[in-house]
């Protein structure tokens, strides 16, 4: 498949959590782990923008992070 922003032909490709285009790796600025299942992922685009920039380091706020683990706490015992 084509990536969406560089229309290079890629086999595995991302998909920008912002403009939501699928993007090969070479277009993916910089991915990063919100949780164990969820993946943020921003292109070069995207992270040239300051908005999504700023809601992009936005998503490390620890408190996302806190109720996952609370959530998984509370399955536990
Ligand atoms: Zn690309
Ligand atoms: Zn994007």
């Amino acid at each position: 498949m084509l990536c969406e922003r560089c229309s290079r032909d890629v086999h595995k490709h991302v998909v920008c959590n912002y403009c939501n285009k699928k993007i090969c790796n070479d277009c993916m600025k910089s991915s990063k782990r919100k949780s164990k299942t969820v993946r943020v992922i921003i292109c070069k685009d995207c992270w040239s923008k300051l908005a999504s920039r700023k809601t992009y380091k936005s998503t490390a706020v620890p408190k996302v992070q806190m109720e996952e683990d609370r959530r998984y706490e509370g399955r536990r015992y």
